[in-house]
């Protein structure tokens, strides 16, 4: 049944509680709250107090912590509310199926795959905060989406800026697609400095704000390297139409050059909500109170080519675009370990990149994914193997 203009459009939240997710609610406190949405489901994980505070805030029908260790402590929180409980890895599949019309995917990690997968296959139009789901599940993903019928909707700044800048007419005349990268707190680090680095250090992000893993990703430049995988399939263009460079103003969002010479780019204050804003309301744009640039402030734009050597993720990228199949998979479930390793004080900031190209290395010729099974096969075989590299290390050390 087509809903009418003035019912509310009926949303999902998955990862409300973290950055993106925060931000997502902000955003829907600004286009009207409950007057133009009706929040459906919002989840989390292990922080349920936010999580029963935002559904009580947006009148949720309903709030799922991944944790069920955490399920009482929710329920408690949220008694008398109205808004319904549940905990586990089975009930946030189940919120994510449960009908609306717009999905934010804004867990972290492959964590996401499968409720995202969920909320695809119903036909809710998904916006992709979580790039993980995308880079490892790939065109079976994209495939997903296409067969619910509803519209995959970039989040990340960088594709939301590609997006943006691409006109649907001109797709035949996109020559290449340019990521910018901020650089990180290391950019300018050699790698006997990025030896020794600290979680703390490396949290640290010049530009943005965001969540723990994607602020390592930004140190070690594997967030950008996840973005090219997932650059290829938002935009089917090929790996050599792919580039990476390095703007660490991060006020360029990302381009799109076309085969007449002329490059369109989004640019704006580094600020997830604008990017949030438009996947909401696409096509139309929304009216956010977010910072304006100013450009008379804005003294220059740099930009360098990034440095393939001290930031080997870019390098692994490529070698696993050109693989093809279950090799970005890989990459991303092998990231992840390493990723959370490093966090722990496990292993150094460069055993990351050394720990995925082992693991891409001894799985080369894990195949490509003809259903999702196989997809979440290989990611927990690259997760054995990376673990195992992890302790061996540790022993070793
Ligand atoms: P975050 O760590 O701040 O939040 C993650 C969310 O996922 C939280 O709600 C958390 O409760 C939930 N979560 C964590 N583990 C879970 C699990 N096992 N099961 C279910 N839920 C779980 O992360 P974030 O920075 O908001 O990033 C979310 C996603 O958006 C990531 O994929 C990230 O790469 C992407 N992204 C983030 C930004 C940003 O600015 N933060 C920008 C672009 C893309
Ligand atoms: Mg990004």
């Amino acid at each position: 049944m087509a809903r009418g203009e003035s019912e509310r459009r009926r949303l999902t939240i998955l990862g409300a509680t973290g950055s993106i997710g925060t931000s997502t609610l902000d955003v829907i406190d600004q286009l009207g709250g409950r007057e133009s949405f009706e929040v459906v489901a919002v989840t989390g994980n292990g922080n349920v107090e936010l999580l029963a505070e935002q559904a009580r805030a947006c009148g949720a029908r309903i709030a799922v912590t991944a944790d069920e260790s955490r399920y009482a402590e929710l329920k408690q929180a949220l008694s008398g509310s109205g808004t319904a409980v549940a905990a586990g890895r089975e009930a946030l599949i189940e919120a994510a199926a449960m009908e609306s019309d717009w999905v934010m995917a804004a867990i972290v990690g492959t964590a996401g795959l499968a409720p995202t997968l969920a909320a695809a296959e119903r036909g809710a139009d998904i916006a992709l905060a979580n790039k993980e789901c995308l880079v490892s599940a790939g065109s079976l993903f994209v495939d997903a989406v296409a067969q619910g019928g509803g519209r995959l909707i970039p989040v990340d700044s960088e594709h939301s800026a590609i997006f943006q800048s691409l006109e649907d007419d001109q797709r035949h005349a996109v020559e290449r697609i340019v990521l910018t990268a901020s650089g990180g707190p290391f950019r300018t680090s050699t790698r006997e400095q990025m030896a020794g680095v600290t979680a703390a250090a490396a949290r640290a992000h010049p530009n943005w704000s965001m969540g723990l893993k994607i602020s390592i990703g930004s140190a070690s430049m594997f967030n950008k390297a996840l973005e090219m995988v997932e650059a290829k399939h938002l935009f089917d263009v090929r790996p050599d139409q792919i580039e990476v460079v390095v703007h660490p103003q991060s006020v360029i969002h990302s381009m799109v050059g076309y085969t007449d010479g002329s490059v369109i780019a989004q640019l704006g204050c580094p600020d997830m909500r604008t990017a949030i804003g438009y996947a909401l309301t696409y096509p139309k744009r929304p009216s956010l109170n977010v910072e304006r640039l100013d450009f008379t402030r804005l003294s220059r734009l740099d930009f360098e080519a990034p440095d393939e050597d001290r930031f080997p993720a870019l390098r692994l990228a490529r070698v696993a675009l050109e693989r093809g199949g279950l090799q970005a998979a890989v990459m991303n479930a092998a990231e992840e370990v390493a990723c959370y390793a490093f966090v722990d004080g496990r292993i150094g900031f460069l055993d990351m990149a050394e720990i995925a190209e082992e693991v891409m290395d001894g799985m080369i010729g894990c195949g490509s994914a003809t259903k999702m099974a196989h997809v979440f096969e290989a990611d927990a075989e690259a997760r054995r193997m990376a673990r195992e590299i992890i302790s061996k290390k540790e022993m070793a050390a």
